[in-house]
């Protein structure tokens, strides 16, 4: 990784964080996670396509924050002047923990789902080797041949070549076929009118988008919260009540806000036990959810005006902590007290209303001590690692 006193060297650079030892994960959670990913696949591709129930869902949201507001906006802009391609490239990232229940077994829990999410495909390619090596210089050989390969890189890589190979241009070394957003997802990424333009202009453009407009606002927390209700998730998948039923056993509390007597409840509840939940904006890229008593501070400030329906509120998640040594530059080695979480990387293509492709392509495990309750690889708080299954 580059280093912040020089940020623009190739030369002067350092390790990507990463545990020490590679972190115990039950098979069978483990592999529920990997089996409902193009289940979840299917399910943001659809919302992208539900104008009606994108509008509804956002309602509220885009009333009082602005950013929502403005994504939504340029949204309603491109459905007005009509879709420019046919063409949809997505990749996903599911992120979960796992939920200590009283017995001591542990249930799968969706964080949330990111619609940019390829930033950790390359170096989570690269970290099994790591433990493997850490395993048998510790002696522990029998173990180190129980680190799954894992190589999202190559998957993520095969969709965006699908969507290139469907766009179907001789003349690449001009025309875009696929926009990727690295960027985007974050107020400051729009700097300027300018940026917004570009932003616009991509949309527009003939280029396979990922994600597009449609699937930006799909990945919202406050689409995640709707998905919770009663009926929603029977609405995309009419016929098929075991893929209702496997999404929604990986669904958290989620409560809305909204102005009304439920969201009148959430808050009394938030109000009465705040360590029992995580309040979220609709913000990305960690550091911006509200915990314990500063979630009183904040409700007690917005609870009676339409501010609140920027915010959604969910259950907190209780992994059970395990012991690990963090590998970050410049940070003292100790033992930490630490929290896991699993991301499935899930990629697809679609080409006007036929699935070309749909596949779960890898994983990714970001451990932090648990002292952080917030916070991913990029803002300096999570370090890479990998489960080790058991
Ligand atoms: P972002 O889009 O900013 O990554 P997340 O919803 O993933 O937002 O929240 C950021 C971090 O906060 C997560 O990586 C996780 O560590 C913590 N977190 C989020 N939701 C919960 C929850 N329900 N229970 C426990 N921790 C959570
Ligand atoms: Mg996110
Ligand atoms: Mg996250």
């Amino acid at each position: 990784m580059r280093i912040q006193e020089t940020p623009n060297s190739s030369e002067l650079v350092t390790y990507a964080p990463f545990t020490l030892f590679p972190t115990p994960v039950p098979k069978a959670v483990f592999l529920q996670a990997l089996a409902v990913q193009t289940h979840y696949n299917t399910l943001v591709d659809k919302i992208s396509q539900d104008t009606d129930f994108l509008e509804e869902a956002l309602s509220s949201t885009i009333a009082v924050d602005d950013f929502t507001a403005r994504l939504f906006k340029l949204h309603q802009q491109i459905l007005k002047e009509g879709r420019s391609q046919s063409i949809v490239l997505g990749l996903n990232r599911s992120d979960y923990m796992l939920d200590q229940r009283d017995d001591g077994s542990s249930s799968l829990k969706q964080i949330e789902i990111n619609t940019f999410a390829a930033s950790f495909g390359g170096l989570s390619s690269r970290t099994p080797d790591v433990h493997r090596h850490v395993l048998k210089v510790a002696g522990r050989l029998e173990e180190s041949q129980n680190i799954l390969d894992n190589n999202p890189a190559a998957g993520l890589a095969r969709a965006v070549a699908k969507a290139w190979e469907l766009y179907g241009s001789e003349s690449d070394g001009q025309e875009v076929a696929v926009v990727y957003f690295r960027n985007g997802y974050m107020p400051q990424n729009y700097i300027s009118e300018q940026t917004w333009d570009a932003r616009l202009l991509m949309e527009r453009s003939l280029a396979v988008k990922c994600p597009d407009i449609s699937t930006h606002l799909a990945g919202t927390k406050k689409v995640q919260q709707v998905l919770t209700r009663p009926g929603v998730l029977e609405k995309f998948f009419p016929d098929q009540p075991q893929v209702v039923e496997q999404i929604r056993a990986t669904f958290a509390g989620l409560y809305t806000l909204d102005m009304g007597p439920e969201g009148d409840k959430t808050v009394t509840m938030a109000l009465e036990e705040p360590d029992r939940y995580v309040l979220k904006p609709q913000r990305e890229g960690g550091g911006n959810n509200i915990y314990g008593s500063e979630i009183c501070q904040v409700l007690q400030g917005v609870k009676g005006s339409t501010e609140r329906m920027a915010y959604i509120l969910m259950d907190k998640i209780h992994p059970a902590p395990v012991q690990n040594y963090l590998l970050r530059r410049d940070a003292p080695l100790q033992l930490n007290n630490c929290l896991s979480e699993l991301g499935v990387f899930g990629t697809y293509v679609r080409q006007g209303k036929d699935m070309v492709m749909n596949e779960c392509v890898g994983h990714l495990l970001r451990t932090k001590s648990s002292e952080h309750s917030d916070g991913g690889v990029a803002a300096g708080v999570a370090v890479l690692d990998n489960p080790l299954l058991i």
